[in-house]
């Protein structure tokens, strides 16, 4: 397959060409939500942004196989390790057990993602669902040397790693020992960066879900869900992996730890992240300021998807400041392009040439880097051009199986209503309407006025309006 789309690959620091290990065939994994609360709509940043890549490889001609796991045990508050478990939390906060909390908070995703316009991946794995898994992976890290077991929990051993550190600079290496200086340490760790594969010896004594395991009863640490329920779906070789910005360390690079060193081998080669979506006082939270999630905009007046229009705006690769005032102003620019959609006929002939055109363009934006601001302005642009409705309405619709705003639905509004009307009816309408024109133009309003009538008998009725002459039954 010809080799169009190119990506920023985190693990190079370069925009590369794509290239996927099976001709034609990607193969694409995502960090999913940790479900104890509600998403924040800066989490709902990375995953609009995540669809936009898969839908965009579906474009350009991908088969795309996609696979997301939801974090439904063993993430920690902080990704290091220490802390509380987020689900125990979760559970606590509202008296509930930890599997309700699970579904509850899973449904309440979708639904997000559904408002959103967000495809749900071809697979969708809970992590409590792939237990063995994940104890098969950690007994071939202890054959292997890569593990050891510790105050009765089983730890990754970093030090047997030639660059851990996969996504750092040699200078960043050198900061990062010293930021984790100041974790809260966990003395069974023979060194700093290691990470807990399997807890057994949990600070919870209240941990509901536990399984049984060769190192005693307990449950997985959060890095060793993404590299098991990965390989189970998408092999030993995947293409694409991707996240927040937050993931890279320590999440994506323990996962390459892990993965590479039990499978023997590179793992993934392209890495996806999206940056953050920041408020006044930074980072977003759960638990600061306003809880910015879908449900709350839309109380305040916003459709969901004025929200995923603000995101392709801006760069997945730029910080992203949330504000009322930006969102007001692509509320109305949303309106008015809707509208203009609305408004578009949905007669003549599609303009092939001019099709190919601009959805080369489109797909110029796209594939450089997923530059989504660059493929509105392409909507824009072919919106005011002289090509006719028809063609524009036809592009449109192209264009959203990747940008999903509900255009297409905006643009299938004008669907013909009279596309059941039988043939010959039609013709001799249309024909009718011709008549009349023709007449009008000889200003002989009697002959318009008498072919006005002689539809109504037939059950026609006609209008003059702005785009020229309408009918319908009556
Ligand atoms: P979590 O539910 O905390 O596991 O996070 C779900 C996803 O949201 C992960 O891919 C995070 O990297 C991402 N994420 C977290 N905070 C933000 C943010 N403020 N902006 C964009 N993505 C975020
Ligand atoms: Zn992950």
């Amino acid at each position: 397959m010809e080799n169009k789309f190119t990506m920023y690959n985190t693990l190079t620091r370069k925009v590369e060409n794509f290239i996927p290990n099976e001709d034609g065939k990607v193969g694409m994994y995502t960090c999913g939500p940790t479900v104890y609360h509600f998403a924040h709509i800066g989490n709902l940043r990375s995953y609009i942004m995540e669809d936009i890549l898969e839908k965009t490889l579906r474009y350009v001609g991908y088969d795309v196989k996609r696979v997301m796991n939801i974090t439904d045990v063993g993430h920690l508050s902080s990704d290091a390790d220490t802390g509380e478990d987020k689900m125990l939390k979760g559970a606590k906060r509202e008296n509930k057990t930890v599997m309700e909390i699970a579904q509850f908070y899973t449904d309440a995703f979708f639904s997000d993602c559904k408002k959103l316009n967000i495809k749900r991946p071809d697979v969708v794995e809970p992590a409590t669902n792939c237990i063995c898994e994940f104890i098969n992976l950690i007994e071939v890290l202890l054959e292997k040397g890569y593990a050891y077991i510790s105050g009765e929990n089983v730890y990754f051993d970093t030090s047997k790693l030639n660059d851990y550190y996969v996504f750092s600079s040699q200078t960043e290496k050198e900061l990062m020992v010293g930021v984790r200086d100041d974790v809260d340490e966990d003395t069974n760790k023979k060194n700093k960066s290691d990470f807990v594969l399997w807890f057994t010896k949990s600070k919870f004594d209240n941990q509901e879900l536990k399984w049984d395991s060769p190192w005693g009863v307990g449950y997985p640490g959060w890095h060793i869900e993404c590299s098991g329920i990965s390989i189970k779906h998408l092999g030993e070789y995947m293409d694409i992996h991707c996240g927040g910005v937050d993931n890279i360390f320590p999440h994506h690079t323990n996962e390459i730890a892990q993965s590479e060193a039990y499978l023997g081998h590179k793992w993934c080669n392209y890495w996806f992240h999206v940056h953050h979506l920041n408020d006044k006082s930074g980072k977003m939270s759960k638990s600061k300021g306003e809880f910015l999630t879908v449900s709350l905009l839309e109380e305040k007046g916003y459709n969901p998807l004025v929200y995923r229009m603000f995101c392709l705006q801006s760069h997945y690769r730029k910080p992203l400041e949330f504000s009322y005032d930006v969102m007001d102003n692509v509320k109305s620019a949303y309106e008015k392009l809707i509208k203009k959609i609305a408004e578009l006929k949905n007669d003549g002939e599609v303009d092939k040439d001019a099709f190919e055109q601009y959805k080369e363009k489109f797909m110029e934006a796209l594939c450089n880097d997923l530059n989504t601001s660059s493929a509105i302005t392409v909507i824009y642009d072919m919106m005011k051009s002289d090509i006719n409705d028809k063609t524009k309405l036809e592009l449109i619709k192209s264009f959203d199986e990747v940008l999903s705003l509900g255009f297409a639905a905006a643009a299938d509004s004008k669907k013909d209503e009279n596309a059941d009307v039988d043939d010959e009816l039609k013709e001799y309408v249309l024909a009718k309407i011709e008549e009349r024109k023709e007449a009008k133009k000889q200003k002989d309003f009697a002959k318009a006025d008498a072919i006005r009538a002689e539809l109504l008998e037939k059950g026609i009725i006609i209008e003059d309006t702005r785009e020229g002459v309408k009918w319908k039954r009556a």
